[in-house]
């Protein structure tokens, strides 16, 4: 509901857009009319929407809305990137980021404004949690994305061919509404990205990934971080309420549930002599061996205050080999994009933090650079130019 007392349909699943017209006493099949407006045509104009009547056209201006956030901000990466702002409703700005491959295009969706998590190694932890976004809000970065890059015009094949929930947020921590956002980015008549193509990426909510079997199907990738509970919870607080066997634990019985062979991506940020030294990669093949997975090695990506380095690159391929060696397949994630701040774990926005983190960030930012900030700063790309 709007503050106008009407609808928004714009974040909508195909199921509660048919309980909507059946509410209006309309047929249900209006639903998939309205949806392959929104999402596959990228119309949001009820006057566009050429298949439905003048008179049901009129009715649903009374009652509905279709409204998307907007961008307020657009940069492009020299390699090819582009990272976009918009502002949610909370006032906090969220960003997403695109990245073009040989063969793929994969979207960099947020879920929330902020993350209330704090884990020691990322950017947006740093900032502290302000909202979770609407489901309007979290696919309407797929929308923007398709709008900006030519998605919506006809017979031409789309650009976002994945997405990775591994934006701003824990999506396991506004799970409802992430949810629904991906029932429409799998929807044949909205986005229809195959449930390999869409992949949650989470730092270890238990029960919400528990629970997660009895809503989606979508890929899994597991924010690990470190082979042993005591680092991991040095490094990631969550680990504490939620240690190392209970997130595998519950990784496999989600995947058990799936009716294809998948497995799930663990995903390992090397931090230079936090977690990269060669006891760990021997630790962490050992802890996986029952755990069937492939590894994502992500180089740590500075960004201003964090007095965290990344690895070289010897010791990112010693690392590398140790697991192939234990049989592994490991990737290890090129950076793409941190000219623009778009980097995996560079993207803060600029969040309202209700917990006071930001404040002290900014501050610290202040006392570093001389400049002064304010909660508009979107300090990573800010620290980029200085
Ligand atoms: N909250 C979710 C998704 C967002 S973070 C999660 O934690 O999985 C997406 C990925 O980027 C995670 O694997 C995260 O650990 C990683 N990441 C965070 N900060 C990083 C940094 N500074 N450098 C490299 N990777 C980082
Ligand atoms: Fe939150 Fe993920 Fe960042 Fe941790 S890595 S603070 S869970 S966004």
């Amino acid at each position: 509901m709007t503050a106008t007392g009407k609808t928004n349909l714009a974040g909508m699943t195909k199921a509660r857009l048919r309980d909507f017209f059946i509410a209006l006493d309309e047929k249900p099949f209006r639903a998939e009319q309205v949806l392959k407006w929104i999402h596959q045509r990228g119309v949001l104009d009820f006057d566009a929407m050429t298949d439905i009547s003048k008179s049901l056209r009129d009715k649903l201006k009374e009652v509905a809305v279709i409204e998307l956030p907007d961008i307020v901000e657009d940069y492009a990466s020299a390699d090819g990137c582009h990272k976009w702002l918009i502002e949610v409703a909370s006032g906090s700005r969220v960003e997403m980021v695109f990245i073009p491959e040989a063969g793929r295009g994969t979207l960099c969706v947020s879920s929330q404004a902020g993350c209330s998590l704090d884990c020691s190694f990322c950017a947006t932890g740093k900032q502290g949690f302000n909202s979770n976004l609407t489901v309007a809000e979290i696919i309407g970065q797929l929308w923007w994305a398709n709008k900006k890059l030519g998605g919506f015009a006809e017979k031409k094949e789309r650009p976002v061919s994945n997405v990775v929930m591994m934006g701003m947020g824990e999506p396991l921590l506004n799970f409802d509404n992430v949810m629904e956002a991906i029932a429409l980015m799998m929807d044949d008549l909205a986005y229809g990205l195959s449930k390999r193509k869409v992949t949650v990426s989470t730092s270890g909510v238990v029960p919400a990934l528990e629970k997660m079997k009895d809503y989606t199907d979508a890929s899994l990738a597991i924010s690990l971080h470190a082979p042993n509970d005591e680092l991991r919870s040095q490094i990631m607080p969550i680990n504490k309420r939620y240690p190392i066997a209970q997130l595998l634990d519950a990784a496999r019985g989600y995947m058990a549930s799936l009716k294809d062979k998948r497995v799930p991506v663990i995903e390992y940020t090397l931090i230079a002599g936090v977690n990269d030294h060669r006891q760990h990669a021997r630790d962490l093949a050992v802890l996986l061996k029952d755990f069937p997975c492939k590894i994502n090695l992500i180089p740590f990506n500075p960004f201003s205050l964090s007095d965290y380095r990344r690895p070289s690159g010897s010791s990112v391929t010693n690392f590398r080999q140790i697991l192939q060696q234990a049989g592994y397949t490991v990737t290890v994630r090129t950076t793409r994009a941190d000219d623009i701040g778009a980097a995996c774990g560079q993207l803060v926005g600029a969040v309202e933090d209700q917990t006071r983190r930001s404040g002290r960030y900014r501050q610290r930012a202040q006392s570093e650079t001389g400049k002064v900030f304010d909660s508009t700063d979107n300090l990573a790309v800010t620290a980029d130019r200085l």
